[in-house]
């Protein structure tokens, strides 16, 4: 089974890879790019299952026929926010996805807020659009606190300000490997896999 993954961000599309390798499933994988890269989305849908369709019926225009989209729509998920930034977080610092801004952004609006405050969740929706318009959803959570300031240098994104539940280090400082053990779109692959082993 082949899946082309919706996505334009290299550090998802090497997660989502190293997933399926260990999951021992016949699944490979894909990058948009090697269909000329993911076609631009405006990710208006306001939830993340509707941002992820949009960018599976996107790729889908590009992918052979008889092979499946998937999309990965995430975020970070603050409760002193209300659940912001959520489907915002790619652009919360403004419109040009700058996740160096992004980052920067969420420690200072959360610079003041207590320690039992600080709780967050990631969020995962993985959408597998099939040959024949057939879709799948599979989601993943992944709950913990922010750091108030960054630490690390591995991951992607709001890594470097997440500490998973239970432990002391942020997932930039923990590292893909543990990260993959746990996080929210490690838990929405295994259903994924649950589903592919299953017989889809
Ligand atoms: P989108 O799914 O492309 O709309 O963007 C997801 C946004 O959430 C990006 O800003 C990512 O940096 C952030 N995000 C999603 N998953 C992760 C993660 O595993 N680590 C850190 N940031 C993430």
């Amino acid at each position: 089974m082949i899946f082309y993954l919706a996505s334009g961000n290299s550090h998802k599309v090497a997660e989502l890879q190293t997933l399926a390798r260990a999951s021992a499933l016949p699944v490979t994988i894909r990058s948009a790019k090697v269909v000329g890269g993911m076609p631009d989305v405006v990710e208006d849908a306001g939830t993340f299952a509707g941002n992820a369709r949009k960018k599976a019926v996107a790729l889908r225009a590009l992918i052979p026929p008889d092979a499946w989209a998937l999309a990965d729509d995430s975020g970070v998920c603050v409760d002193a926010l209300g659940g912001a930034p959520g489907v915002e977080s790619a652009y919360y610092a403004g419109p040009q996805h700058d996740p160096v801004a992004n980052l920067a952004k969420l420690a200072a609006v959360m610079r003041d807020v207590p320690e039992p405050k600080r709780g967050v969740q990631f969020r995962c929706v993985l959408l597998a659009l099939g040959p024949g318009g057939e879709e799948r959803v599979f989601e993943g959570e992944c709950r913990g606190r922010l750091l108030r300031e960054p630490r690390g240098r591995q991951g992607f994104g709001y890594d470097p300000l997440f500490v998973p539940e239970g432990f002391s280090a942020s997932y930039a400082e923990l590292g893909d490997a543990f990260k993959n053990t746990i996080s929210h779109r490690s838990r929405a692959w295994v259903q994924l896999a649950e589903w592919v082993r299953g017989g889809c």
